[in-house]
């Protein structure tokens, strides 16, 4: 997954109301997989510390070879896989090797550098359906050591028909009930969440007010603080809203992702999350002078990086934000 063939510039942001904005998906190639990338956007380059979404499937990987993406660099962020079908084998620098499925947590924080791949296993489910999302660790925080955490167990609460799974940060439970709280390593203000309705579902969660929200749907519709949602549309919420409504048909699945707003100016290259062009440019030359270390057993070459289009790269950092 990159930002390499992102064209931020041909994306609007229209206001509904109230603040909230509707985006569309475009769609993005990860090897031979065609993603819906929701963010980011040129104007709105993260929601809290999220600074990238894609969704990609349902689809059929029964016979052919499904996700490829082959060892690559990664800096200044936390990478978030999660699946709503299927399976996939993440490798990286650290050695670490992990089967994740869906529920589960596959959570890399890159900090000052990690590499990794991520794959389809040679035996695999013939179905594959899920996300991967980006994390912008704060300036204090972006030169942590790597890490990577595999969590198959997260807090679930039940609202209504309503099962909600917190990955990442808190959300507040059921009125009466303490705070869920994902125990994955976090570096901000932060929460990611996934919601499955059940049955039909007319809810109401409680949000964190100081928290900017975004909602997408991964299956099914739903209204969500009154807007119709689809797969490939992003809902954005400002922050000061202190109850997200929810109506859903049975089926149906969304992702809530949300946070303080960041404050920090990012600047995101192909797959490095920096602040200055000779930060990318730094990290360019350390991924082709093999200094992210090796990736083992993935079976073909790592990827190589984009030419780095100085120019591009410079205006890219002048509407950073
Ligand atoms: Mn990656």
């Amino acid at each position: 997954m990159s930002t390499l063939d992102t064209d931020l510039d041909a994306i609007v942001r229209p206001v509904i109301a109230d603040g909230l904005e509707l985006t569309r998906a475009r769609t993005a190639a990860v090897g031979d997989m065609s993603v819906r990338r929701l963010l980011p956007l040129r104007l709105r380059r993260s929601v809290g510390a999220w600074c990238f979404i894609d969704h990609y499937g349902p689809m059929s990987v029964d016979g052919v070879t499904g996700m490829a993406v082959p060892p690559h660099p990664h800096i200044g962020l936390q990478t978030v896989t999660w699946l709503m079908a299927g399976n996939v084998l993440h490798r990286d620098s650290l050695g670490s090797e992990q089967m994740i499925r869906p529920g589960q947590l596959n959570l890399m924080t890159a900090g000052r550098g990690i590499a990794h791949a991520e794959e389809s296993p040679a035996a695999h489910d013939p179905l594959l359906h899920g996300v991967q999302l980006w994390v912008a660790l704060p300036d204090a925080s972006r030169l942590t050591e790597p890490d990577f955490e595999h969590h198959a167990e997260l807090p679930v609460a039940r609202v209504g028909g309503l099962a909600i799974t917190v990955l990442l940060g808190s959300l507040a439970g059921p009125p009466g009930a303490p705070a869920l709280r994902s125990p994955a390593t976090t570096f901000s203000d932060i929460v990611g969440a996934e919601l499955a309705a059940a049955t039909d579902v007319r809810e109401r969660i409680a949000l964190e007010p100081t928290f900017e929200h975004v909602v997408f749907v991964t299956s099914g519709a739903a209204s969500v603080a009154g807007t119709e949602l689809a797969p490939g549309s992003l809902l954005y919420l400002p922050p000061g809203r202190d109850i997200l409504t929810v109506m859903a048909s049975p089926g149906t699945a969304a992702m809530l992702l949300g946070g303080v707003p960041l404050g920090e100016r990012l600047l995101m290259w192909w797959n490095f999350v920096a602040r200055t062009p000779p930060e990318i440019a730094a990290a360019v030359a350390g991924w082709q002078q093999g200094m992210f270390g090796e990736v083992g057993g993935y079976a073909g070459p790592p990827l190589a990086p984009p030419p780095l289009d100085a120019a591009r790269l410079a205006r890219r950092a002048r509407v950073a934000g």
